[in-house]
């Protein structure tokens, strides 16, 4: 989205009618504009921050049935639970099939330590395999000590007694988030980030549109909607507040931290499970993006839109990597932490956030304001085409079959695996340059790359990473891009692989986008504060 499509954008939210306004831009909100989108309905997006500003681009980037969640569907003998790791399941090979750039299976191995953990292990695994039926990536199987370490060298090789190698998908989370948006809006869909609902609109008693702020410009509108989905994860409540200032909470939140260490740390293929958490639960540790990844904490916690990452956390996640590596590793290997709030379906009886239910619910107010929340990032597309089904059904309105499940995503349609090489040779790239375009932007990377060559803009953002200034230039104009926060967090994740790259890169983001955008002084000068206030 350029500049200018968003001042157009601006202008259909505040003189079309619409039939669904979707509050929040997150995985579900961005889900729901595509779905509706795609089944012919008329549907604006307004995002307060970024899109994935939120919960979104703070995920485990793992798109899964959960292992953890099938281990308590066995214990608790829970049908539902199986039913839900068995959607899942599908919806990861939809995933992986619709944004093949963004998404891919790989292998995770399940150390075990304890002869009578593998029968356990083996039988679990089986069974997360039997659930996916024809979805299934590739079979689960065990693994002797010698292929254990061999597959991920840095284990601690006493005691040892193999391990459980299965297979799940990974993504990168917020750019799988701004893909989904971007194809809502190829489809027909407004969209628009930095766009904050203060207040909701009212006929009869019905809510019927919002009142919208643009945080970029200082305007206020006003936006007519037959109906308004609110998909603002942690933030449901504070939506349904103002629809009814006395209504009972749905969520509460519990917030989950990852680190982000050197590459050294995992192989490059190949992540790993760790099965058993002082507190009972699983932690895992994923090669991603040229890093290691490594989370996640599940503690009760309060709403807010920046949390961060406490030193406890962090010590918590490097005393658990430290029992099972054999490689020492030290908090200042720490290149990145963050943390992020998983919107929890209230049980006002139970005490332990672990065990409040991880589905979605769907709530319709008197008023008919709808809101989606709870579920998983894997399960988003199966979220959204629920809440515009029940939309269509409140308000007679006419509706298309579900398209989404073949629709690939922005960058998907024409990627190929092999594209990296090509891309590498036309345009002169560094092979690790090739690969990051290739894989971020999908088939669309010959345009940055092309940007690159005819801007001069192929220096590196931070010497030890392979983006480039033209990525910068390309994501403001074609993804919504409108900070410096949103280049260096959402477009690309340099913010959440290296803090200290990321906040040298703040001078020259700024100048480039405070160049293309036209800001004067005042505008530069806030950008930057508010990036440094991000990432400090
Ligand atoms: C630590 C952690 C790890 C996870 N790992 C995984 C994983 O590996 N795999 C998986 O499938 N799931 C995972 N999840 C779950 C998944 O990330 C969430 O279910 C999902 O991201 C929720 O998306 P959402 O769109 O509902 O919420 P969010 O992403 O939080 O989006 C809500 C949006 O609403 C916006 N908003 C709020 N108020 C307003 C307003 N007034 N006006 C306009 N916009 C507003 C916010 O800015 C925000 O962007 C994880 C969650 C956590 C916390």
């Amino acid at each position: 989205m350029s500049p200018l499509t968003r001042t157009d954008a601006w202008q259909r939210l505040a003189n079309e009618s619409w039939d669904l306004l979707v509050i929040g831009g997150g995985a579900t909100g961005a889900g729901v504009a595509l779905d509706a989108a795609t089944r012919g309905l008329n549907v604006a997006l307004v995002e307060r921050d970024d899109f994935s500003a939120g919960t979104s681009s703070r995920s485990t980037k793992l798109i899964h049935g959960g292992v953890r969640y099938l281990e308590k569907a066995v214990k608790e003998f829970d049908r539902s639970q199986f039913a839900l790791v068995r959607d899942a399941l599908r919806e990861r090979a939809v995933l992986i099939k619709i944004a093949p750039h963004l998404a891919k299976a790989m292998p995770l191995v399940t150390p075990l330590y304890n002869w009578l953990q593998v029968p356990y292990f083996m039988a679990g695994l089986k069974l997360y395999d039997g659930l996916a039926g024809k979805a299934n990536l590739a079979p689960s199987r065990f693994v002797d000590a010698k292929e254990a370490l061999e597959r991920f060298p840095m284990l601690k090789a006493d005691g040892l007694r193999g391990g459980v190698v299965y297979y799940d998908g990974q993504f990168d989370d917020a750019r799988m988030n701004v893909a989904i948006a971007l194809t809502a809006q190829e489809e027909g869909a407004t969209i628009l980030n930095h766009a904050e609902v203060r207040s909701l609109l009212k006929e009869d008693g019905k809510v019927r549109g919002a009142r919208v702020y643009d945080r970029l410009g200082g305007e206020e509108v006003d936006v007519r909607a037959r109906l308004v989905v609110n998909a603002t994860g942690p933030f449901s409540d504070a939506i349904r507040r103002m629809d009814d200032p006395h209504v009972e909470p749905m969520l509460t939140a519990s917030s989950g931290i990852h680190v982000i260490l050197d590459k050294r740390f995992s192989p490059p293929e190949t992540g790993l499970l760790i099965p058993e958490t002082e507190d009972g639960r699983v932690l895992f540790l994923l090669p991603w993006e040229g890093h290691t990844l490594v989370g996640t904490t599940d503690n009760p916690a309060d709403i807010e839109p920046h949390p961060k990452a406490t030193e406890d956390d962090i010590e918590y996640v490097l005393r658990h990597v430290r029992k099972y590596f054999s490689v020492p590793v030290e908090r200042s290997d720490v290149l990145s932490s963050w943390s992020g709030l998983r919107p929890l379906v209230s049980d006002p009886h139970a005490a332990d956030t672990a065990r409040l239910s991880r589905d979605h619910v769907l709530n319709i107010a008197p008023s008919e304001l709808l809101t989606i929340a709870g579920g998983k990032w894997t399960t988003y597309r199966k979220m959204a085409y629920d809440v515009v089904d029940k939309a269509a059904e409140l308000a007679g309105l006419d509706v298309g079959p579900v398209r989404t499940a073949d629709l690939p995503l922005v960058g998907g349609a024409a990627f190929s695996a092999t594209g990296a090489g090509e891309l590498q040779e036309r345009y002169g790239l560094d092979a690790d340059v090739a690969s990051h375009l290739h894989y971020a932007y999908g088939d669309r990377a010959g345009q940055v790359a092309a940007i690159a060559q005819s801007e001069s803009l192929s220096a590196r953002l931070a010497d030890a990473h392979p983006i480039l200034e033209a990525e910068v230039r390309y994501v403001a104009l074609e993804e919504a891009a409108c900070t410096t926060v949103d280049v260096l967090a959402r477009r690309t994740r340099l913010a959440f692989l290296d803090q200290e790259a990321s906040i040298a890169a703040v001078p020259r983001v700024n100048e480039l986008l405070g160049d293309l955008l036209g800001w004067d002084e005042a505008q530069r000068d806030a950008d930057r504060a508010d990036a440094l206030a991000y990432l400090v």
